[in-house]
């Protein structure tokens, strides 16, 4: 009994952060523009609660006797492990002055606003003092939290429970190593045909399309719906109803369906937590009051990059369903066939912008801003000299100058909303993706049914070896079992070496 009280008091954070994604969900899709100012403090209400019954006494006690009744049930019993991880993250949230916790939701609105204002001008000056005093606090959040080695450990380990900036710096290095010189045979690859992708393509035929194939995926539409956006995301309110959004341009096809397999890949990971962990520190991220079954940002990405990417881009999709992409736009797709299509939407060309970057430059751009928000963090690089910094980063790794601040260093969102230490998350799910897609590809029923235009094996792989485990696991720990080995750049760096040698 004395279980099933903790229990009931983590289900009421849990239903607590689900309603804060729902309020987000409405803010980022339907809500009027006016609606802003008030649900920002709703928000804040229901997360302070949510902090409140954490951090209470309450808890503490609930805590307290549920350990008494898990230490009887031995080591390897599910509550003693449930316990453990709801003390190591409660005790993180009392580490955080509420004076803190409430500074940065305000300097975060305002830093946003300021950001948005400054990109539009292209005034980094602007912006400036905002990130000053950004940075400055998240400093005070690193300390604050505690770390062992760089502070910028404390802020990773957020996003990233176990990573480190010391373990990044080696994975970088075997990844710098591997895609400068595939970049450069990129550059020498024949020009593919672009044009077939800027015809006029009708959004709600864009639309059939996409969700068409996310149910072929395994995206539940009967646990799940798609709305528009304008930054598609996508947010649970618990494995029963996982929402994706997306955009669609007319004239420019691929960012639409790619988009919502990005996300159903999220949706997917989130329907899949065994429904056990439902309401439970196992589906909650609550160091970070959010709502959240995948165990960290990083593992999440590897669900959407593998199948935007390691599916999505693949030239087997593409022979599979081209057919049916063409015979959705027959007048715009005329006479186009499944090769040119699949070398169109893999091309490959260095650009200023991350989030319209090719798969074989995409981790240069996180690398750099890596450690610029890492020497920011130490203080060895002031704010004032970042625009500088970052012209001289783009020009060595990518060859690009930096033309203004809207394509550089203004260019995120990330640093305005205070989420230093997030980047590196989103090269970890690259690198993630190809290792648990070699792994699953192992498998004959799932290799076989690549070829064949069935995704169920390779969903219900992934079901297994990761969704279901929620975030009872550390990533470390998924990979380990999943794949046989830790964290490991060569899968990803083969599966790009392979596509250059399949463009040329
Ligand atoms: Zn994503």
């Amino acid at each position: 009994l004395s279980f099933t009280c903790y229990e009931e008091q983590m289900g009421q954070i849990s239903d607590l952060l689900c309603a804060v994604n729902a309020l987000h969900w409405d803010a980022r899709t339907y809500m009027p523009p006016r609606g802003a100012a008030i649900r920002g403090i709703q928000i804040a209400t229901l997360k302070g609660l949510a902090r409140d019954i954490a951090t209470g006494d309450g808890f503490r006690a609930a805590l307290d006797t549920a350990w008494d009744e898990a230490d009887r049930a031995g080591p390897d019993d599910f509550r003693r492990h449930a316990v453990e991880q709801t003390r190591r993250e409660v005790d993180i949230l009392r580490r955080l002055p509420k004076s803190l916790i409430v500074e940065a939701a305000e300097l975060g609105a305002r830093a946003e606003a300021a950001w948005v204002q400054a990109r539009q001008d292209d005034d980094f000056d602007g912006f400036a003092p905002f990130l000053e005093r950004t940075v400055a606090l998240r400093r005070q959040w690193a300390e604050a939290i505690g770390y062992a080695d760089h502070p910028y450990d404390a802020l990773i380990g957020q996003y990233e429970p176990g990573m480190t900036l010391a373990r990044l710096k080696t994975l970088y290095a075997s990844l710098q190593a591997g895609l400068l010189p595939l970049i450069e045979r990129a550059r020498n690859l024949p020009k593919p045909r672009l044009d077939i992708l800027h015809g006029l393509f009708p959004i709600p035929q864009q639309k059939a399309f996409s969700t068409a194939m996310a149910a072929r995926m395994g995206y539940d539409f009967s646990r799940g719906r798609l709305d528009d956006t304008v930054h598609p995301f996508e947010i649970s309110f618990g494995r029963t109803d996982v929402r994706i959004t997306g955009r669609f341009r007319e004239r420019w096809l691929p960012s639409g369906f790619f988009g919502v397999w990005h996300e159903a890949g999220h949706g997917m990971y989130e329907q899949g937590i065994a429904p056990a962990l439902g309401r439970s520190i196992f589906a909650t991220d609550l160091a970070g009051l959010y709502a959240v079954g995948g165990a960290s940002f990083g593992m999440h990405e590897s669900q959407s990059r593998l199948w935007e990417n390691r599916v999505g881009r693949s030239p087997q999709f593409w022979a599979m369903h081209f057919g049916a992409l063409q015979a959705t736009f027959p007048e715009q797709l005329k006479g186009v066939d499944a090769d040119t299509f699949w070398r169109a939407v893999n091309h490959t060309e260095p650009g200023l912008i991350r989030v319209e970057a090719d798969e074989l430059t995409y981790d240069l751009h996180v690398m750099f801003r890596t450690e610029l928000e890492a020497a920011l963090v130490t203080g060895d690089l002031k704010v004032r000299d970042l625009p500088d910094a970052w012209a001289e980063r783009v020009q060595r790794d990518l060859g690009l100058k930096v033309p203004n601040h809207q394509g550089g260093v203004l260019q995120d969102v990330h640093w305005s909303s205070g989420m230093l230490g997030s980047f590196p998350t989103y090269t970890l799910g690259n690198v993630m993706s190809s290792q648990l897609f070699k792994a699953a590809g192992a498998e004959s029923d799932v290799a076989a049914g690549l070829e064949a235009g069935d995704y169920a094996p390779l969903a219900a792989w992934l079901g297994t070896h990761v969704h279901r485990h929620g975030r009872s696991l550390t990533p470390d720990e998924i990979l380990q079992r999943a794949t046989g080995t830790a964290l490991d750049p060569c899968p990803y760096l083969a599966d790009l070496t392979r596509k250059v040698d399949q463009l040329a």
